[in-house]
């Protein structure tokens, strides 16, 4: 049993997330990829602007009918920060012990090494990281310090494998779409229109709930 997490802070999730975890899901035969709200992001404590509960509704709204998408709010269960490996902790001891792939697009994994505990995460967990074309491996060596670079090796598939513990780092192309939730919401806050950046029901969400100054725009 295979489980994508995909963890963000969603603030709003748009088509470059759903459109990139679905192909993913598709190349590593992920049986379920579960959407994670991060409750309080380390990485984003000035600059969350919905409420946990509002980016979790947005999600919950975008990955209606794809029975592969899951919804967990597993990091709103727990007081504090909302740390990677306390979430992989929790679905890899989950019913039927699911092989959890940690998926995050390229960015995110280039700050890898700045995230709580990550020589122990990436020991506990594979991850899956979501590239551009061109971008696949582009600096890797740069990200993890050489020490623990040259414990990993390289395949003919341009993944990145860890001796010891098993677990790898696979760069997988997706289709990019240069869509971000910070120009989402700019866009909003402008008054310009959002349609096709992400789902219409997200939309009427962020509408109805006046989020992101969006109350002036059409
Ligand atoms: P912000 O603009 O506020 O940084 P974001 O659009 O990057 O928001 P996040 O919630 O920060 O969205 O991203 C969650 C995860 O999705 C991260 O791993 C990020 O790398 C990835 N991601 C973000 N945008 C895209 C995209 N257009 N295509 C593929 N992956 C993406
Ligand atoms: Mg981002």
């Amino acid at each position: 049993m295979k489980w994508g997490l995909f963890g963000g802070t969603f603030d709003p999730v748009h088509f470059g997330h759903l459109r990139a975890a679905l192909e993913l899901a598709g190349m590593l035969r992920l049986e379920r990829v579960v959407f994670i709200p991060a409750a309080r992001p380390p990485h984003k404590t000035q600059r969350v602007i919905a409420s946990f509960e509002q980016r979790a509704q947005m999600v919950r709204l975008a990955i209606a009918g794809n029975e592969r998408f899951s919804f967990s709010d597993a990091e709103n269960q727990r007081p504090g920060k909302s740390y990677s490996i306390d979430t992989v902790r929790f679905f890899s001891e989950s019913q039927g012990n699911p092989q959890v792939y940690f998926i995050t697009g390229r960015d995110a994994f280039d700050a890898i090494t700045t995230w709580y505990q990550w020589e122990k995460l990436l020991q506990l967990c594979h991850f899956a990281v979501m590239t551009r074309p061109g971008y696949e491996q582009r600096g890797v060596d740069r990200i993890l310090p050489p020490e623990l670079a040259s414990r990993y090796v390289y395949d003919e598939k341009n993944d990145l494998f860890s001796n010891d513990a098993g677990k790898c780092v696979l760069f997988r192309r997706t289709t990019f779409l240069d869509i971000s939730s910070s120009g989402i919401r700019e866009h909003l806050l402008q008054g310009r229109d959002v349609r096709y950046l992400l789902p219409d029901a997200v939309i009427r969400y962020i509408r109805e709930n006046r989020l992101y100054g969006s109350w002036g725009g059409r």
